[in-house]
């Protein structure tokens, strides 16, 4: 195991005995191919899954993997078009899923889950909604602090994804945020996860990885 690998070891030990005091189950695994077969073990035969944009999740193959079994699984997939459902219908089917997938834009030392959305449905269902939600994210994701945690995605993750998504958004044009307020802002609610009602329904899988933004 190289040191890098170790102190990611080391680090994830000490975030997920704080994810246990915040009500939330927290596991590592060393790279995306244990990531992947962790996160699928939760899942249960004929249950309903739906999902936040992620890179996280299509990089360790996650997101191909459901797909292919569709059938084995009732996936709520908004890219796709859902004939004989309105959008707020098959909004109402992606926040009462059993499972709901995603990353976190950032992680602390402490436990605590940073995300930022713009239309904010992904936050809307780490708050509440889906039984269970499954967070994989890879190692550089972890911050000393909230603090850190949201300069991370204003600065880190934001402007990449900015120019991926096309937003015409400040950070996509000079790699930075301005704390804009244009029409197509990504940054439109922050939720900070300090702790989980209801125990052992988020569960966080930290891979020893750089995944996603
Ligand atoms: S607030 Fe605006 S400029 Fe800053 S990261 Fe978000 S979208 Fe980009």
């Amino acid at each position: 195991m190289s040191p890098k690998e170790q102190n990611y070891e080391n680090l994830a030990e000490g975030i997920i005995e704080k994810l246990a005091h915040r009500n939330m189950e927290g596991y590592y695994c060393k790279d995306r191919e244990e990531a992947n077969a962790k996160a699928k073990r939760f899942l249960t035969p004929d249950c309903s899954i739906s999902w936040g944009g992620s890179e996280t999740i299509k990089e360790i193959g996650l997101l191909d993997d459901l797909l292919e079994a569709e059938g084995e699984y009732e996936l709520f997939d908004r890219t796709k078009p859902h004939p004989g459902m309105t959008e707020k219908e098959f909004y109402g089917k992606m926040v009462t899923a059993d499972f709901f997938l995603m990353s976190t834009n950032a992680i602390t030392m402490d436990g605590e889950l940073v995300n930022i959305d713009g239309n904010g449905n992904r936050v809307a269902c780490l708050c509440n909604g889906p039984s269970n939600v499954i967070i994989i994210a890879g190692m550089n994701k972890v911050v000393p602090d909230v603090k850190s945690g949201i300069a991370r995605v204003q600065n880190i993750a934001a402007p990449p994804n900015a120019v991926r998504l096309q937003t015409n958004t400040p950070c996509m044009e000079y790699g930075r945020c301005t704390e804009c307020l244009a029409d197509g802002c990504m940054c439109c609610h922050t939720v900070v996860t300090r702790m989980s009602r209801t125990p052992g329904r988020i569960k966080v899988i930290l891979v020893g990885e750089e995944l996603g933004y």
